[in-house]
């Protein structure tokens, strides 16, 4: 028993890692297909990144929000130079970034009434109230209703969005790759009628890039593969190396909307965080590096697929980069159990899909190990689903 409050569920008990890999207490190695929820995007044991968390926390560890350091403003300054024209606002998680970006949409729009959020079915942007409300999973969110009031979801889809924009929108949320909701990315076509829409309609695009961004898909920025900006972007996960850090960028020209004392985080923009962060970005924005995480995603797509064309419980392989779903006929948590026993870690999304987030450093050789031990699991019948398992014996 542990003193934890139970709302996860939760054995294993890890103590190192290096690369792709952890290790648990009793020395066993996983290879890591989860790395932490997307957030261990250079992998474990990154040297730059210790380096840098050393040396920031030798000489300042925490400033409030009332006075600058020198971290955090010249992560802004990066961030903002890296995305489009904007103002950052700093937290700790993609929650609270989220949280960020409902609030700037409401003050934003206040003048004209606009108050009304819109989110897209399957959706995932948080646990937080705000956030909560334009999370689509009903059992996460009905425990707690009422929620905030003027959230509502819209089918993924061009004209029913249209259909729903009204003159009291504020914004609209989308994650341009959803991760919780199944990993389902839009199709750039979609992205681009979308901002045509906002535009027209005067509601913001609010793009959540907290589990797709900075890198996963292959691109910097998800948006970046239709060619559009937002007017408002959420980023957290892997941003500060494994240190907590959300950012909210929100386009230059609307950031005079928001005034001192609007919002606040105690901890957002801490010094050690943004000093990680700044490794990560080099790293992300090193010569190749990006091309290369697409070319590895193409890779173990193709992986998946020659899997599919041998396995029927397999019903999609779908994904962009390093962010890959495997939807199955059966329960994807037993796919998740059968290869931990095999020494692999990963997730699901939902019930069906096991989903795919490794660390963007993850080699071939590694991606043709998990193809290899996800081969035997579905050789032994996981992921077939339920009746056909029984009729099996
Ligand atoms: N948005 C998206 C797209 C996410 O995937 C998540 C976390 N899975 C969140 C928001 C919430 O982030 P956090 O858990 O850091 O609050």
């Amino acid at each position: 028993m542990s003193a934890l409050l139970g709302v996860y569920e939760r054995d294993l008990v890890l103590v190192s890692g290096k690369g792709a890999r952890v290790f648990s207490s009793s020395g066993k190695s996983y290879l890591d297909l989860a790395a932490g929820i997307g957030v261990n995007g250079l992998g474990y044991g990154d040297k730059k990144v210790a380096a840098a968390i050393k040396k920031q926390a030798a000489a300042l560890i925490h400033v409030s929000n009332l006075y600058h350091s020198e971290a955090g403003s010249a992560l802004a300054e990066r961030l903002a130079s890296l995305a489009f024209p904007s103002r950052v606002f700093f937290c700790n998680s993609g929650s609270e970034a989220n949280e960020a970006a409902i609030k700037f949409a409401r003050r934003i729009g206040k003048p004209q009434g606009r108050f009304e959020l819109i989110a897209f079915e399957h959706a995932f942007h948080g646990r937080t109230l705000g956030a909560l409300s334009l999370t689509w999973t009903a059992k996460y969110r009905e425990p707690f209703e009422p929620l905030v009031p003027g959230a509502r979801f819209c089918a993924l889809d061009l004209g029913a969005i249209e259909a729903a924009l009204q003159p009291q929108t504020a914004a609209v949320f989308l994650e341009p790759v959803q991760g919780e909701g199944g990993v389902r990315a839009v199709s750039p076509e979609f992205l681009k009628g979308l901002r045509q829409l906002c535009t027209a309609k005067g509601a913001l695009l609010v793009l959540d890039e907290v589990q797709c961004g900075l890198g996963r898909t292959g691109k910097l920025f998800a948006h970046q593969h239709a060619g559009i900006t937002p007017d408002i972007l959420t980023l957290a996960k892997p941003l500060g190396g494994g240190i907590p850090m959300g950012a909210t960028l929100l386009r230059e020209d609307l950031a005079g909307a928001l005034h001192v004392g609007d919002h606040g985080s105690t901890f957002g923009g801490n010094p050690v965080a943004a000093a990680a962060s700044m490794v990560v970005l080099d790293k992300l924005c090193s010569e190749g590096f990006l091309l290369d995480v697409a070319k590895r995603g193409a890779f173990f797509a193709r992986g998946l697929k020659k899997l599919q064309r041998r396995f029927p419980q397999i019903k999609e392989v779908r994904g962009l980069g390093l962010m890959l779903g495997v939807e199955l006929l059966g329960d994807a948590g037993l796919v998740v159990k059968a290869l931990r026993e095999k020494g692999v870690l990963a997730t699901k999304a939902g019930d069906k899909v096991l989903r795919l987030l490794p660390p963007l450093v993850i080699k071939r050789a590694e991606i043709k190990e998990f193809l290899a031990a996800l081969e035997a699991c579905l050789q032994e019948g996981a992921g077939r689903d339920s009746s056909e398992r029984q009729r099996d014996g």
